[in-house]
């Protein structure tokens, strides 16, 4: 059920693509609710994006319309990514962009996860 107010979803989005192995991605881990790949364009030494095998354009579309066994699944492989790639001991940063003013580009909803270096401010001054 789309959200009110929100697009509907695309299904020509990059991350649709990919799913439907129409094109290649870098994959570092893939369950039944979640799949994680490297960001085309990294910004960090570590930058993974995890989104959810379902289509959901978005953080809002997922948090309102997705099964609870869903949020908790994808939830849980973001975890799971992000220990398995040894991250815990220096840590790591999540995000998830929605929407116009957050700049999300691709609207199949998706949490980057940085880590390789100190990250500085969560939101850059200016
Ligand atoms: P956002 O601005 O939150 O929508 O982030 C979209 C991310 O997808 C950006 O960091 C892009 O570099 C990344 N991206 C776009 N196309 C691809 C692709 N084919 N494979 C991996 N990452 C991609």
């Amino acid at each position: 059920m789309p959200v009110s107010g929100l697009p509907p979803y695309d299904d020509q989005n990059i991350f649709a693509k990919i799913l439907r192995g129409e094109i290649p991605c870098r994959k570092v881990y893939e369950d039944a609710f979640a799949l994680a790949f490297h960001d085309i364009a990294p910004q960090a030494p570590t930058h993974v994006l995890v989104i959810p095998k379902r289509p959901y354009c978005s953080f809002a579309d997922f948090s309102a319309s997705a099964p609870e066994a869903e949020i908790a699944g994808f939830f849980r492989a973001v975890g799971k990514v992000a220990k398995d790639l040894g991250l815990e001991t220096q840590g790591y940063r999540l995000l998830a962009n929605m929407g116009e003013h957050s700049g999300q580009e691709v609207p199949h909803f998706h949490v980057h996860l940085f880590a390789g270096r100190p990250l500085g401010r969560m939101i850059p001054n200016g």
